[in-house]
């Protein structure tokens, strides 16, 4: 009998190293992320008899968490916010009785018939079967100024961080729905909000369109991108280039970031095929992936839809898909 393995863990500083590990846990199914795909995928797995365990990962609830009015999901006909939308999926998941727990796949090694995955790289869960729910988290420009303000005037979270700004200038950069949704956010809250969009139109829905052209607050700059973040302990301004080159420079007191997402499939990647972005490439039709007994569901497999509804549709895809394989094993 084996009281402990040797694993390859992925320190906090991003080094790998091997580490005994002595607490193991064999289960049946492993679910890994807790949006509306694992939320979901663990209802269908705990109503199947399936015993799930669902580890939330780095941002329970997914990235509904950091949305106001969901009102595109059916069923919540007067709206319903993000936070308490997830919360309402998790107590459904909880009611059967899915076993919900706090922490971090941090490495995963399906190399063989037992689906190995280490948690907080403390523990070693064995699954017959693993669920990929992780999602997709926020894209940054890139720039070194972005990184050194984080937290001092840069956020990729209106509806966190919106509140410091009240009555003050902010600038949002990208034009797509979410851009356009940050936007709205910061309007009702803030003096000014521009909007910096890099090419001549923006990508978002045209209703969303519409409503940020119809806002007062809302100043729409095309065609600038964004050079420099500048300040001194926190951000006081902006260096934008236009499509000449010129340089232009607005006062604002806050940056935030809505330019899309990156799927979070890194820690997967050795073993799990992904396409050139990064998504989770599932065999057509179906949540399997190229390994026998994984299955990815939700944002991370979709670069298509990315919507609450979609994702969850996959995550009970992925638990019926799981059930049949178990059966047939
Ligand atoms: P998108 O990929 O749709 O849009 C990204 C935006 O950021 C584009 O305008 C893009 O410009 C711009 N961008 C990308 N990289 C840069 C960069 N380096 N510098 C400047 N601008 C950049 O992402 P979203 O997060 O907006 O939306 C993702 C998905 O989620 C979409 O399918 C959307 O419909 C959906 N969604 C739906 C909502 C709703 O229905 N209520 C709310 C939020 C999202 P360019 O166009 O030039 O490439």
């Amino acid at each position: 009998m084996e009281f402990f393995k040797k694993i390859n863990i992925t320190d906090d500083a991003g080094g790998k190293r091997d580490k005994n590990i002595d607490n193991i846990e064999k289960v049946k199914c492993l679910i890994i992320g807790s949006g509306p795909a694992g939320y979901t995928a663990a209802i269908y797995a705990a109503r199947a008899n399936m015993k799930p365990v669902l580890y939330q990962g780095m941002e329970p609830g997914g990235q509904l968490t950091n949305t106001t009015d969901v009102d595109n999901f059916p069923g919540f006909s007067g709206g319903v916010s993000g936070p308490e939308m997830m919360e309402l999926f998790k107590a459904q998941a909880l009611r059967f009785d899915a076993d919900i727990r706090y922490g971090l796949v941090t490495s995963v090694d399906f190399s063989g018939e037992n689906l190995k995955s280490v948690i907080d790289n403390d523990k070693l869960i064995e699954a017959e079967v693993v669920l990929i729910s992780t999602g997709a988290s926020a894209k940054y420009l890139g720039l070194e100024s972005e990184r050194n303000f984080f937290g001092s005037g840069v956020s990729a979270c209106a509806t966190c961080d919106g509140f410091f700004y009240k009555g003050q200038t902010v600038a949002v950069v990208g034009g797509g729905d979410t851009a356009c949704e940050e936007a709205m956010y910061l309007s009702g809250l803030c003096k000014k909000v521009y909007m910096i969009i890099r090419g001549d139109k923006m990508r978002a829905s045209k209703i969303l369109q519409n409503k940020v052209i119809d806002c007062k607050n809302i100043e729409l700059m095309y065609n600038h991108s964004t050079k420099e973040i500048v300040g001194d302990k926190v951000v006081n301004g902006v260096i934008l280039k236009n499509k000449d080159g010129k340089e232009v420079k607005i006062d604002i007191d806050g940056f935030f970031v809505a330019i899309g997402h990156k799927p979070n499939s890194d820690i997967f990647s050795k073993y799990i095929d992904t396409d050139k972005n990064g998504y989770i490439i599932t065999r057509p039709g179906s949540s399997h992936t190229n390994i026998e007994g994984v299955f990815a569901c939700g944002d991370v497999q979709d670069p298509h839809y990315r919507q609450a509804v979609t994702a969850a549709a996959s995550g009970s895809q992925a638990a019926i898909d799981a059930e049949k394989y178990l059966m047939n094993k």
